[in-house]
C-alpha cells in the first residue's frame, strides 16, 4: 500500500521542462546527450520528428496540432536552445536532466512557463518514441 501511494504522489508531481538561458556558451556539450533531440544549436530549424519515431500529426502541449516532419523557425539564433514540445526532462530515459548534467555552466535550468506532471512528461515521451 504504502508503495503505491508513493507512485501515485510521483505521478501527479509537478516538474518543468527544461530550457537554457543566455549564459550558454556555445560548447554543444548537451545537444547528443538528449534522448529527444530536443537541443538544437542557434539558428538551426526545428522538427518533432528529428531523432524520434513521430510521424503524421503530432498533438502539442498547447493541443494544436503540427506534421511531425515540419521545419519550425530557431526559437533561439545566439545559443543553444531546448524546444519545450519535445524536452520531457528525461523522463523514460535518465533520473536526471542529462542537459543539465553535463553543461559546464549551469545554463540548463527549469523552464517555469511550462510545468508539467510526471505523468504528462512520460505520455509526451510516448507519443515522441511510440
Ligand atoms: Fe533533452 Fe533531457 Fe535536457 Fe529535456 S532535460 S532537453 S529531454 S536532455
Ligand atoms: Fe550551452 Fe550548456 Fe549546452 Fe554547452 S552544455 S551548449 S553551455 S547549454
Amino acid at each position: 500500500l504504502l508503495i503505491t501511494n508513493v507512485t501515485l504522489n510521483n505521478s501527479k508531481l509537478i516538474t518543468m521542462a527544461i530550457k537554457i538561458t543566455e549564459e550558454c556558451i556555445n560548447c554543444g556539450a548537451c545537444e547528443p546527450e538528449c534522448p529527444n533531440n530536443a537541443i538544437y544549436e542557434g539558428g538551426v530549424e526545428w522538427a518533432i520528428s528529428d531523432g524520434t519515431s513521430a510521424k503524421g500529426s503530432f498533438v502539442l502541449m498547447d493541443g494544436s496540432e503540427m506534421d511531425a516532419d515540419q521545419k519550425n523557425a530557431p526559437l533561439s539564433t545566439d545559443t543553444y536552445y531546448i524546444v519545450p514540445n519535445k524536452c520531457t526532462e528525461c523522463q523514460g530515459f535518465h533520473e536526471e536532466p542529462q542537459c543539465a548534467a553535463v553543461c559546464p555552466v549551469d545554463c540548463c535550468v527549469s523552464d517555469e512557463a511550462y510545468e508539467e506532471a510526471v505523468d504528462a512528461l512520460t505520455a509526451k515521451k510516448a507519443k515522441l518514441h511510440g
